[in-house]
């Protein structure tokens, strides 16, 4: 099994160039509820976000393991990889269903960093886990998509170029199986905005940049379908196992970052004469959490090499997720209380990072999804919806 050891080279090296981005570059982003532009830009220029496109396509085609390593080392910077990770593993639904001529056209300008590709719209409004039921539209009229419908929470709109959409081409009625009748369209974001797409960006907890979307008889062209028509939900399937695995990761990441401050400022913080830190009442929930973390980065590994071996990893990689979640959580509750009242205090940085670790036992998936996930899925158990 991978160990985080066997990536020394490419830690070292996104640790190196995070470095350039201290504390208080995150913090002023964050305060300005701005895009971290020159970060993204320079991971982009150093090649790391095109990590999982092949090199034939001008990408680093790197394994699972070792792009999950450029995750983990953003966030353990103190970073926060929602910002761009989209541009890593939304374009794998191109690479695994896109015909010839959309890898052609799409995957080198991806690798160079001339075409960001970091949006996916799915979940929408009125339907919200329940996908097979969503109620955006595409309908074929004179050789053109007409899509009609509105979607919710949709990610890094405004710095993508494309956005992957997922809507339905058959009525639920006339399918059957619910997984059927979807399909999955490339949107240029460029020349919809205005012609038919309306972006609403939706003011929230973290600094995540995140949107309600209306289509109005938004028309694309009829090449811009992605992967079999009919069969969107399974291109859209094939890529959430990548993501899960690597906001795993992002997770695994945060929780060594909380581990290390608390640590940090247990060691530091002086109160009734001695250092905070000698206190079991401080130091076993820190050790606590750090045992939960080094567990779940375990299946996080797990799951990279499931990936790496083209087998099925929708087990492991829900499981890496759940488990990595829970355990950043649990770290950054433990690394807030151990800081006390300055835990509070935005120049500690810890509550910007609370805030930024609670998004992934929601998001993309929530908990209970996994939980019914494996039930079923791995236990046999009948489906709970
Ligand atoms: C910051 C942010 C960014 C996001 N980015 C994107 C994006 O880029 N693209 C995109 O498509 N989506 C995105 N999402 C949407 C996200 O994937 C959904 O919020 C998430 O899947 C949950 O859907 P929902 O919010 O509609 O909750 P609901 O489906 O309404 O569920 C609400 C709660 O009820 C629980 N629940 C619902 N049904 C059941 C059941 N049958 N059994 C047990 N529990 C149940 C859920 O687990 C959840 O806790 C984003 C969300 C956020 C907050």
């Amino acid at each position: 099994m991978h160990t985080p050891d066997d990536h020394t080279e490419i830690r070292d090296a996104v640790r190196q160039l995070c470095r350039q981005f201290p504390d208080e570059y995150h913090r002023r982003v964050d305060e300005q509820r701005a895009y971290p532009e020159d970060f993204v830009t320079a991971l982009t220029e150093a090649g790391w976000m095109s990590a999982l496109i092949p090199q034939e396509y001008g990408g680093a085609g790197l394994s699972m393991a070792e792009a999950s390593v450029i995750m983990e080392e953003i966030n353990r910077s103190g970073g926060n990889s929602g910002a761009c990770h989209g541009q890593m593993y939304v374009m794998n639904a191109i690479v695994r269903s896109g015909s010839a001529a959309q890898k052609q056209r799409y995957l080198p300008a991806i690798a160079a960093g001339q075409l960001r590709v970091q949006a996916m719209g799915v979940t929408e409004p009125t339907t919200g886990s329940d996908t097979t039921k969503l109620k955006t539209t595409a309908v074929k009229k004179d050789g053109r998509w007409v899509i009609n419908g509105q979607k919710v929470w949709i990610s890094r709109v405004q710095h993508s170029d494309l956005m992957i959409l997922l809507a339905r081409t058959t009525p639920l009625a006339e399918v059957q199986k619910k997984t059927e009748g979807l399909s999955c369209f490339l949107i240029d974001l460029k020349e919809a905005v205005g012609h038919g797409l309306t972006v609403r960006p939706i003011a929230n907890m973290v600094n995540h940049e995140t949107n309600e979307l209306f289509f109005d008889h938004l028309e694309i062209p009829e090449e811009n379908l992605l992967g079999e028509l009919g069969k969107g939900f399974r291109t859209i399937l094939d890529g959430l196992n990548a993501e899960r695995t690597l906001i795993a990761a992002e997770c695994i990441g945060d929780g060594y970052w909380f581990i290390e401050r608390a640590t940090r400022y247990a060691n530091e913080r002086s109160v009734f004469g001695r250092k905070i830190g000698q206190n079991q009442g401080v130091q076993f929930p820190i050790a606590d959490a750090y045992i939960e973390l080094e567990a779940a980065n375990l299946m996080r590994w797990k799951a990279c090499q499931k990936i790496d071996a083209h087998q099925n990893a929708g087990a492991e990689a829900n499981m890496a997720k759940y488990l990595a979640a829970k355990a950043s959580w649990e770290a950054a509750n433990v690394c807030l209380q151990t800081h006390g009242g300055f835990g509070f205090a935005c120049e500690y940085d810890v509550e910007r990072k609370f805030r930024e670790t609670r998004l992934y036992q929601v998001a993309p998936i929530s908990t209970n999804m996994i939980f019914s996930y494996v039930a079923e899925h791995v236990l046999g158990l009948p489906k709970s919806y």
